[in-house]
């Protein structure tokens, strides 16, 4: 039976490291502050928003949401970031995705200032990531996922490590961390997508396998191979009448065959998915510090 990597247990860690720093931000008088615009009503969205603001709260980090109907032009969302963008007391602004389909998501990525782009999802941003620079906001899901590798000492330099999903948000930035020339990278990185050709042939050799495709338990035990390290990314809810709300969460692998013979893997739900809010906090947190180093006091 595989080792669980408790991204729950892992995350709390985290959340509390992240307080401290919190604490001595705010001896030194300065609040971090993260702003938040929420367009519309979708339930899983609000969900998230929620959980943002009460872990930031927790960990004494001041957060505001600002809500739009769905309705809301672009060009008065565009205006209300680039005024955010100039307001010194925030360090953090975040822009639930998604957006509605007539609102343009790069152009409101792009409008958000690279110093408070604390999703890491501006262009600027991720190409840094690409050119291998320290001085950007590694976007949180991925960012978790290399926290959880370090923290469980998974060994990364040289071990073939398949990904599979080749998203803006999950895919593409963990793969580019993993090749990063430092711990928890020097992988030998495999991209798969909905393209790929005999893909058993390529999880089969992984070394570490990384999966998100949004696919229920796809990921089946005669598609990996003994020993290998499991992350699975994937949250989907399968229907499930046995439960009082009708569905469970189940991740792209399925996990009780391939905990059979992985010897690490993440369960679902409490792998990957509380790691991600813990890494935004500590985006926040990395802003507010870099904004203290520049000008040492909060205004306002
Ligand atoms: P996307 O839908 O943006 O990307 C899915 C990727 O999977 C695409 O690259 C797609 O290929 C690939 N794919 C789909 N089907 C297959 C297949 N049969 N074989 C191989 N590849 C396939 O999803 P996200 O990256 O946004 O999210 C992926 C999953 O992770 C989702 O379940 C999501 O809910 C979850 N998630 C979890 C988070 C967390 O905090 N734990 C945070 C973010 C996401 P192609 O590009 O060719 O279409």
């Amino acid at each position: 039976m595989a080792t669980i990597i408790d991204g729950k247990k892992i995350s709390k860690i985290i959340k509390n490291e992240v307080k401290s720093d919190v604490d001595k931000l705010i001896q030194a008088g300065i609040k971090p502050h993260l702003t938040v615009i929420f367009v519309g009503d979708n339930p899983a969205s609000r969900i998230y928003v929620n959980m943002k603001e009460k872990a930031c709260k927790k960990a004494g980090i001041f957060s505001e949401t600002i809500q739009y109907d769905k309705s809301v032009s672009e060009s008065v969302l565009l205006e209300k970031i680039n005024k955010l963008n100039e307001n010194n007391n925030i360090h953090g602004i975040l822009v639930q995705l998604p957006l509605p389909s007539h609102i343009n998501e790069a152009a409101v990525l792009e409008t958000i200032s690279t110093d408070k782009d604390v999703d890491g999802f501006h262009p600027t941003n991720l190409g840094r990531l690409v050119a291998g620079s320290e001085n950007t906001f590694i976007p949180a899901t991925p960012y978790g996922i290399v926290e959880l590798l370090k923290r469980y000492k998974v060994e990364t330099e040289g071990k073939h490590t398949v990904i599979l999903g080749r998203s803006n948000i999950v895919g593409k930035p963990v793969g580019l961390l993993l090749l990063r020339k430092k711990c928890t990278g020097n992988a030998t990185v495999t991209y798969c997508h909905s393209r790929t050709k005999n893909l058993a042939s390529v999880t089969k050799e992984a070394d570490i396998l990384i999966a998100a495709m949004g696919k229920p338990e796809f990921i089946k035990k005669n598609m990996v191979k003994k020993g290998v390290v499991i992350i699975d990314v994937g949250i989907n809810r399968v229907e499930d009448p046995s439960k009082k709300r009708g569905y469970r969460l189940v991740g792209d692998v399925d996990f009780d065959q391939v905990s059979k013979v992985a010897s690490m893997i993440t369960p679902v739900p409490g792998g990957v998915g509380p790691m991600t809010i813990a890494m935004l906090l500590k985006n926040t947190v990395y802003s507010a510090q870099k904004y203290s180093l520049k000008d040492g006091k909060q205004h306002g």
